[in-house]
């Protein structure tokens, strides 16, 4: 049996005001049937931790460094982190891949920075556009959840989330079979690297998951929740998806 996590990223968005938020997720899901998280900026994190203390909902980074510490002007590491009450981290997110040249290497790295750190890493991995449409997904998918996976990993200290770039921010989803069939080779790949751990890591689908199409994506098998970005700004948005996973 798989955890199911309903994780929000907020990316570059966010202000202390809206960390109000937490209170009204706490407050609307006091015993959800789902581990809730929210990604908000690193300068919200303390804040966000010390509001989250309350009720159900959990906090956790967006990014971190391999190195524990050094010069790293403007970065942040994984003890960092943890030192402020994060319980996990998202690491090799496609905008990360893309916009700072993140390798698979770089993402394994983190994650195992992580790991070390007592941080759950959200392992991001998925195809761009062209990649699906040459037919290569399955095969791009895989190499990135070879290469990025670290070598210790228990069902509690790894979740894999599979995003499709081209469904990030677009309000564009792939087919239900689509998502269904990329979940089935994940799992297969996660249980034959990782063992019985591998049955049990949470995978997740993340790309333009909204109230309305939630249970559906919730319903296929091997999907154990979602990473939202857009939708996971308001309650209002995030609450009926963490309804949804319940
Ligand atoms: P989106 O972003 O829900 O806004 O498509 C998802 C993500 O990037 O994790």
């Amino acid at each position: 049996m798989q955890r199911k996590l309903a994780a929000g990223n907020w990316k570059m968005n966010g202000t202390v005001a809206d960390l109000s938020m937490i209170d009204s997720l706490n407050s609307a899901h006091p015993n959800p049937g789902c581990e809730i998280l929210l990604c908000p900026p690193a300068h919200l994190l303390s804040q966000a931790v010390a509001q989250a203390r309350t009720g159900p909902v959990r906090i956790g980074a967006q990014n971190c460094h391999s190195a524990d510490t050094g010069a790293y002007t403007g970065d942040i590491s994984a003890p960092m982190l943890a030192d402020v009450g994060a319980s996990h981290v998202i690491v090799g997110h496609s905008e990360r891949r893309e916009g700072y040249g993140e390798t698979d290497a770089d993402v394994k790295d983190k994650a195992a920075a992580a790991q070390a750190a007592g941080l759950t890493p959200i392992l991001c991995i998925g195809e761009s556009l062209e990649q699906r449409e040459a037919g290569a997904a399955l095969d791009v998918i895989r190499a990135q959840l070879a290469g990025s996976v670290p070598g210790n990993n228990t069902a509690e200290t790894l979740v894999v989330a599979y995003e499709p770039i081209w469904a990030i921010g677009t309000g564009k989803i792939p087919t239900m079979e689509e998502i269904a069939q990329v979940h089935a080779v994940l799992r297969a790949d996660l249980i034959d690297a990782l063992g019985t751990t591998g049955a049990t890591v949470p995978l997740l689908y993340g790309g333009s998951v909204k109230p309305g199409n939630a249970a559906g994506i919730f319903a296929l098998d091997h999907v154990n929740g979602a990473l939202v970005g857009g939708a996971s700004l308001t309650a209002q948005d995030f609450s009926p998806i963490i309804e949804a996973l319940s």
